[in-house]
């Protein structure tokens, strides 16, 4: 089973997978939790790339590419491996971030993102995706450290990525649930649990 987590900066993806992680652990299951981009060696490096603020001419084909490599990395050596070996993986982040950030912030091509991505993963879905969606202003107020060179982009940036991340569930309500992020942290928790027991093995 792999589920992920996405949602804008600040919107508790992390706080949530971590608990669905615990929850799931506390039923005896075999759980690796991880996260993009930065969950391999390589993937820390890039990580240290894709969000140095010096960095501000990035292009967005060479920041969508970057991403992209982190999650190859990341597929391959983590989220495979543990799928193999019969453990759940419950991602913070996945490809929709790169549809949402790439695609809609960046304004890339939608259908190259997809296609680059696609081959990145090697076409690996998850079986369940949980966005936490909140509006962009209100996560931006729950992290007091400087900000990265992606959570600096202007008001409209993160609207733009919060409209794609909506629109990406809407469109196929079997495969997300959406929870409204600005809920008690617990309350969310519960909503997701709900969730996520419909789609448990024996
Ligand atoms: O989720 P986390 O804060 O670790 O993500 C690191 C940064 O990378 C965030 O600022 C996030 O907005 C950004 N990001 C991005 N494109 C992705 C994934 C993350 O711009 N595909
Ligand atoms: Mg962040």
């Amino acid at each position: 089973l792999f589920i992920v987590f996405e949602g804008v900066d600040g919107s508790g993806k992390t706080t949530q997978s971590r608990l669905l992680g615990i929850w799931l652990r506390d039923q005896g299951y075999d759980v690796v939790t991880t996260r993009e981009p930065g969950a391999t060696k390589v993937g820390m490096r890039l990580r240290a790339i894709l969000l140095d603020s010096s960095h501000q001419g990035l292009s967005p084909r060479s920041e969508a590419l970057l991403y992209a490599a982190d999650r190859a990395e990341h597929v391959d050596n983590v989220i495979l491996p543990a799928l193999r070996r019969g453990a759940m993986v419950v991602s913070d982040r996945y490809v929709d971030s790169s549809l949402a950030y790439q695609g809609a912030g960046r304004v890339l091509e939608m259908r190259d993102v997809a296609r680059v991505n696609a081959w990145a993963t090697g076409g690996l879905v998850p079986d369940l995706t949980v966005l936490c969606d909140l509006p962009p202003e209100v996560g931006r107020g729950r992290f007091a450290s400087p900000a990265d060179r992606i959570e600096s982009e202007p008001q409209d940036f993160h609207e733009r990525v919060r409209r794609e991340f909506r629109a990406i569930a809407a469109a196929d309500p079997d495969r997300y649930l959406v929870v409204d992020a600005t809920q008690d942290m617990d309350v969310i928790a519960r909503q997701i649990q709900d969730r996520v027991r419909e789609i448990l093995p024996d």
